[in-house]
């Protein structure tokens, strides 16, 4: 819901009120994370696919409720029986309400005894520590089999960890802001979020006990098990490995596949860290001691070419890339797992310093550290192994903790218009601003009513400039795109909130800036000319000094394929092409 943040809030105005969509969606860091799960259970991934529907102010309660539920029980079929909701029951230090709204809905559908009260945990959600959120009603599936469900009835298993009992749709009903005060505040319009697992839904339809069981993950299953000559199902270890690997490269791969490398810090590490996880899955109980992830991208690819297709388009790059990550890691983990098994520990705890070792010299995530010392009924010292990581920090000067304020509104506006195309002076209002503290230092980040600062997008850098309201000048120090927003970074406010201000563009940065921006493309149209059309960009940096491009390609380009791309970008350039420009077309004839 990330991108939608901004038509939640009131921010922006969405083309259409109504949307819906599936999306890859990750839970490995942060807030959400249920890496350490994976594999170990049955039904939480790295990468799992939400299917979700969203109401932009339009439809509410009503119709969430009843649409779910014809989907699920008259178009999927889905037993009726086996289904449970829950709501919101209200919480005591938020002062809020029991749902009663969403439990009038729901009690014609299911009966009242199928209604369960939940917790402000499970029953109010929240993206982060602050913005959109609101109370929510989820439907779970109780899978067992009918003599199990005999036993035990399935309204007591609903949130309490049963692999079998588990919650595919979450309706959540967005209706307030978390300020960063922690109060809550209610949105100017209500909204409709709502999140359903792709895999667990093909459980229930397929009338499986675990996802792994269903169609999406049985050719991968199948691949390693010839693979690696091992039967699943007979050996819980052995079990665990197969669907961590399973699991795992389905992240990996789109991850990459999107353009994110595995690296060493931010994202990159991220995956860089589930691949890690897998690889000595695969080497501690699979015996695989060679490359061996890398081999499964086709057969994922192939799954998904009808669904998301940019993974086929890239197969050959992701398959490297992984092939290449994998042999970095085979080469230290034996050393580390080495390591491990002739450490000696005082109390079952492994020493901070040790698994800093393990992490800087044999590439160990601290979190496959903690996993395999859980293994060996160890524990790790992460508050040592913390403290070892910030000394390495005073090197790499990590960015400091940084404070953001609430947006302040000065003035009223639609959407706030760019116009730095055709102009790099121009007066205008401020409409909001809010206070940052960062590093000991407070600056602001300001919204104009219009503004000719370019906001960094595509890689190429924001505008510089200065705010003037005729007194003295303020500088700003960069210009950032936030959705529809255009955020300048001013080191000062204006003294008079509400006058007209002069916005004034750094214009030799600028056109240095575009110059070398143009450039890229140059670059990237001599690229697929000399290498192929599979060359893909995967990111760029553009700035008045120079250009990097990032783009995808199998192997290391000769001197001679660079010769030759050189030779024809600056063919293009001393040609002085005249531009021609036409701003509005559809797109389809924008690409032609
Ligand atoms: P759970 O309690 O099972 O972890 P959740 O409360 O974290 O689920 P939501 O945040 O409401 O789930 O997400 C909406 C839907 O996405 C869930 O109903 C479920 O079908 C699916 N889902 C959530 N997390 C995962 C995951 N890690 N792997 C697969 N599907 C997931
Ligand atoms: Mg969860």
């Amino acid at each position: 819901m990330v991108q939608f943040k901004d038509y939640f809030l009131g921010n922006a105005v969405p083309k259409d009120r109504r949307v819906a969509d599936t999306q890859k969606c990750l839970r490995v860091s942060g807030k959400h994370n249920d890496l350490e799960e994976v594999g170990i259970d049955t039904y939480h991934h790295t990468m799992f696919e939400m299917l979700g529907n969203w109401s932009f102010g339009d439809y509410f309660k009503k119709e969430a409720i009843a649409w779910a539920w014809e989907l699920l029980t008259e178009v999927y079929q889905l037993p009726k029986e086996r289904l449970y909701v829950s709501v919101f029951g209200g919480d005591k230090v938020e002062k809020l309400p029991i749902d009663e709204d969403a439990i009038s809905l729901w009690k014609p559908i299911v009966g009242e005894d199928r209604i369960i009260h939940g917790s402000k945990k499970d029953n109010f959600w929240e993206m982060g520590d602050t913005g959109p959120c609101g109370p929510c009603s989820e439907i779970h599936i109780d899978l067992r089999s009918e003599s199990e469900i005999k036993k035990k009835p399935g309204k007591e298993l609903v949130n309490a960890d049963h692999p079998q009992v588990i919650e595919i749709w979450n309706l959540v009903f967005i209706q307030f802001n978390r300020l960063s005060s922690g109060e809550l505040k209610p949105l100017p319009e209500k909204h409709v979020d709502t999140g359903m697992g792709f895999e667990r839904l093909c459980v229930a339809i397929q009338g499986k006990h675990s996802n792994y069981d269903t169609d999406v993950f049985s050719p991968l299953l199948d691949f390693i098990s010839k693979s690696g000559k091992c039967v699943y199902g007979k050996n819980e270890k052995k079990d665990i490995a197969m669907r961590v690997i399973a699991d795992h490269i389905r992240a990996v791969s789109f991850a990459i596949a999107d353009g994110q490398l595995p690296s060493n810090t931010g994202a990159g590490y991220v995956i860089r860290r589930i691949l890690r996880r897998a690889v000595r899955y695969g080497y501690s109980y699979l015996d695989f001691s060679e490359p061996f992830m890398f081999k499964l991208v086709p057969l994922l690819a192939g799954q998904f070419k009808d669904v998301f297709p940019e993974l086929q388009k890239q197969e050959e790059y992701v398959g490297r890339v992984i092939h290449e990550e994998e042999a970095s890691f085979l080469r230290t983990l034996e050393k580390g797992l080495k390591r491990l098994d002739l450490l000696e520990t005082k109390d079952k705890i492994i020493q901070g310093e040790v698994a800093f070792e393990l992490y800087d010299t044999f590439g160990f995530p601290f979190d496959l550290t903690s996993l395999i010392a859980r293994e060996r009924g160890l524990s790790v010292d992460e508050a040592g192994f913390l403290e070892e990581m910030e000394k390495q920090k005073v090197r790499s000067k990590a960015d400091a903790v940084k404070e953001t304020g609430d947006w302040v509104e000065v003035k009223k506006t639609n959407s706030p218009r760019f116009v730095g195309y055709d102009h790099l002076e121009i007066r205008s209002h401020l409409v909001k601003y809010r206070e940052i503290k960062q590093k000991n230092k407070t600056f602001y980040q300001v919204v104009f009513e219009q503004t000719p600062f370019y906001g960094e997008s595509g890689g190429q850098v924001g505008d510089t400039g200065t705010l003037s309201d005729g007194s003295s000048a303020i500088r700003i120090f960069d210009t950032k795109k936030e959705n529809d927003l255009i955020v300048h970074y001013c080191e000062k406010l204006p003294s008079k909130l509400d006058g007209e201000l002069l916005l004034s563009v750094d214009e030799s940065k600028r056109r240095l800036t575009v110059s070398n921006h143009s450039a890229t493309h140059l670059l990237h149209a001599a690229l697929r000319t000399v290498l192929g059309k599979h060359v893909e960009q995967k990111g760029s940096l553009v700035n008045d000094q120079l250009l990097r491009f990032d783009f995808s390609h199998f192997a290391a380009m000769t001197s001679e394929e660079m010769t030759k791309v050189e030779k024809i970008v600056n063919e293009k350039i001393r040609l002085n092409i005249a531009r021609g420009e036409q701003r509005e077309m559809p797109i389809a004839k924008a690409k032609e």
